[in-house]
């Protein structure tokens, strides 16, 4: 286990990550090496960017798009002190896979809300919604 020094193991942080073929991949900074935006502290690259980093270190297939697989962010608010998770409905309906997230970014339950995000849909969740038409948000 190598981690960065200096600060504490377990701050918690903010970031963004996937789950591919069932394993968790959490790119993850602590808050004060975060970014402001808005009203909020962010991880700073976005999925595309960090995507194409890790297919160049081999850890997610190469032939595969990064909207592909389910995936979220974290983003901690400094007004309340609050962390949000927001990630793709088929990883939130997973539990085991919620408290794993919180676990590797040091979340806490008591001030980190957990909330869907219509941005994140995997290539599943897609063809789900377009077969069921649950009146969701969009048509
Ligand atoms: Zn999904």
């Amino acid at each position: 286990m190598k981690e960065g020094k200096g600060i504490s193991e377990a701050s918690p942080r903010i970031g963004i990550f996937w789950v591919v073929g069932g394993k968790l991949i959490v790119v993850a900074v602590p808050l004060t090496e975060g970014e402001s935006y808005g009203d909020y502290i962010v991880f700073g690259p976005g999925h595309h960017k960090v995507w194409d980093d890790l297919q160049l270190r081999g850890q997610v297939p190469r032939d595969c798009e990064f909207e592909e697989f389910p995936r979220g962010r974290v983003r901690y608010d400094p007004r309340d002190g609050t962390f949000l998770l927001l990630a793709d409905a088929c990883i939130l309906r997973n539990k085991s896979m919620v408290r794993q997230i919180m676990k590797e970014m040091h979340l806490q339950g008591g001030i980190t809300e957990i909330d869907r995000d219509s941005h994140y849909r995997c290539s599943e969740c897609l063809n789900r919604t377009n077969g069921e038409n649950n009146g969701s948000d969009e048509e």
